[in-house]
């Protein structure tokens, strides 16, 4: 019986264990032993299912909240497990997003695509941008795509930062008012750091064949709308966005489930990986061991970087190099009755500019369907991120007081509005950042681990943040040690296949 160590039980590990425990159900002699040091599974996709105390339950996301829908490996996975039915999708009747300009909520005016306008009458009335700021963006449709390429670069191995970009398409204002707050906000990256071709390859290729992003955003724009009216009318939509109707956690708690809750192990950590003859020796945190033929590391890359050290010492500096921000999520319930705000939206966010410590709120009852009883609001603030990570030294009761004031500001609510449901969860160095030369660093990583045979990183910090990816990346580690051990894989699917070796989106 071969044996494959897996270590870290979010969904890219959990995505791994199962990939493996279903060769041994086909007969295979292989079977996986899982580690996870925190003594809950899901990593940062949790959950918490909390009661009311006047009835019925809050559905509470504390770190992912959904998948882009387009990206299959989360889909695939629950059509597999058999929980397609329990998917949901965002109640795109809401589907506002607002920005804080000036202390005072905006709305992001309709037909902004990512960074890029592609209605003309919401840019020209909307009071988010001034006027130089809204004709600077225009300028885009005017400016020439990049021709001049650093040494030794081409078109297509092109890269700057998200900053350097946005700046010189669309102007500082469209990168302070729109595309920091978008990054910031919801991906914890600085776009100063950021690889563009690493987060949104999309986007430079866009500029190479359209010449401009407004041009190249109205083209995907009439695409969407053509496919849109070919959905029979009354036929559910997709919505950009998917999750699960009790929560995110159910894609994990079913892999979990799956693979076989027997061979998981939590609330131990592995401490050092050593090679043994013929495999490897996982030293774990009570003193134990595990000796296996096989290795997965699904850690985060501070400490997959660690752990790797016992591996290969390039590879162990290579994952070193990747860095990750830290963040917090306050997630509030309060009665209807304390929230007086038009409630049709799913989010807002706070441009660095307006030097506030909530980088983002998600109205999560009005997102979702079935998160909060009847009459009660759920709301959720994050804290921290690449530019305000001091914020998260103050102690759990302080953070979760500074996400009430700020929400009840700029929500209008009182300050004397009590929330029924309040947890905070932390994510130290919980998101990664690709910063400039990512892919290279990723190629590299890559390369040496397809050298050694019966190991494998994944996780997030590779070829994409999102849940999906994430998912994917733990199923390809999978499906690399079983054939290493000789043992056969199943062809994977074409729709699994593609995006899956190209740099992602960052979501
Ligand atoms: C606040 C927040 C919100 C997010 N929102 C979204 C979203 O809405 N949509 C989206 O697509 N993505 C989102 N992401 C990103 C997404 O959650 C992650 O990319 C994905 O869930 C990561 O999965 P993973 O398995 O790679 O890593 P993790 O979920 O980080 O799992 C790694 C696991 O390894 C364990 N571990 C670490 N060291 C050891 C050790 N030595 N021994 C044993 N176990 C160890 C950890 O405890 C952890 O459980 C968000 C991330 C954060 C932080």
């Amino acid at each position: 019986m071969k044996r494959i160590a897996i270590i870290g039980g979010g969904i890219a590990g959990l995505g791994a264990a199962y990939e493996v425990a279903k060769a041994g159900s086909r007969g295979e002699q292989v079977e996986f032993v899982l580690v996870e040091k925190d003594e809950r599974l899901g990593g940062k996709i949790f959950t918490d299912r909390a009661p009311d105390p006047d009835g019925g339950w809050y559905v509470a996301d504390g770190g992912s909240d959904s998948f882009l829908t387009e990206k299959p490996a989360v889909r695939n996975a629950a059509a597999e497990l058999g929980i397609a039915s329990e998917l949901c999708g965002t109640l795109d009747e809401n589907k506002r997003t607002y920005i804080v300009k000036d202390g005072k909520l905006v709305e992001l005016p309709d037909g902004i695509m990512m960074f890029a306008p592609t209605k003309l009458v919401p840019l020209a009335t909307t009071r988010l941008y001034s006027w130089p700021g809204k004709l600077r963006m225009a300028l885009d449709l005017l400016i020439p795509p990049k021709e001049r390429w650093g040494p030794g670069e081409t078109a297509a191995d092109h890269d700057e930062t998200l900053e350097s970009f946005v700046v010189r398409r669309m102007g500082r204002e469209c990168l302070a008012r729109l595309a920091e707050p978008l990054v910031g906000g919801v991906n914890g990256s600085d776009p100063a750091t950021m690889s563009l071709a690493a987060t949104y390859p999309n986007l430079l290729e866009m500029e190479q064949k359209h010449g401009s992003l407004i041009r190249g955003f109205l083209e995907q724009r009439k695409r969407v709308e053509a496919m849109r009216a070919r959905v029979p009318a009354g036929a559910p939509r997709r919505t950009f966005f998917s999750s699960f109707v009790g929560g995110l956690q159910r894609i994990t708690d079913a892999l979990a489930d799956a693979a076989g809750r027997g061979r998981i192990r939590t609330g131990v950590a592995a401490t050092r990986i050593e090679p043994r003859r013929g495999g490897w020796r996982t030293h774990l945190s009570d003193g134990s061991s595990i000796d296996s033929d096989g290795i997965i590391v699904a850690a985060e890359a501070w400490a997959a970087a660690s752990l790797a050290e016992g591996v290969d010492g390039r590879i162990a500096e290579l994952i070193g190099s990747v860095p990750c921000s830290s963040s917090a999520t306050v997630v509030l319930a309060y009665d209807e009755s304390d929230c007086p705000f038009d409630k049709r939206w799913h989010g807002v966010l706070t441009p660095a500019v307006e030097r506030r410590h909530l980088t983002g709120i998600s109205l999560m009852s009005s997102k979702w369907p079935g998160r909060a009883p009847q009459g009660r609001v759920l709301l959720r603030g994050f804290l921290g991120g690449p530019r305000d990570e001091g914020v998260l030294e103050a102690a759990d009761d302080e953070l979760v007081q500074l996400a009430r004031e700020e929400l009840a500001d700029l929500l209008g609510m009182s300050a004397s509005a009590t929330p029924r449901y309040a947890r905070l969860f932390r994510w130290p160095g919980g998101m990664p950042q690709y910063t400039l030369g990512h892919l290279a660093r990723v190629a590299e990583i890559e390369a040496i681990e397809a050298q050694m045979p019966g190991v494998a990183f994944a996780g997030n910090a590779y070829r994409g943040v999102g849940v999906p990816n994430a998912l994917e990346s733990g199923q390809r580690a999978a499906h690399k040690v079983l054939a290493d051990l000789g043992i056969e894989v199943p062809a994977v699917s074409s729709a699994d296949a593609s995006g899956s070796r190209r740099p992602e989106e960052a979501r």
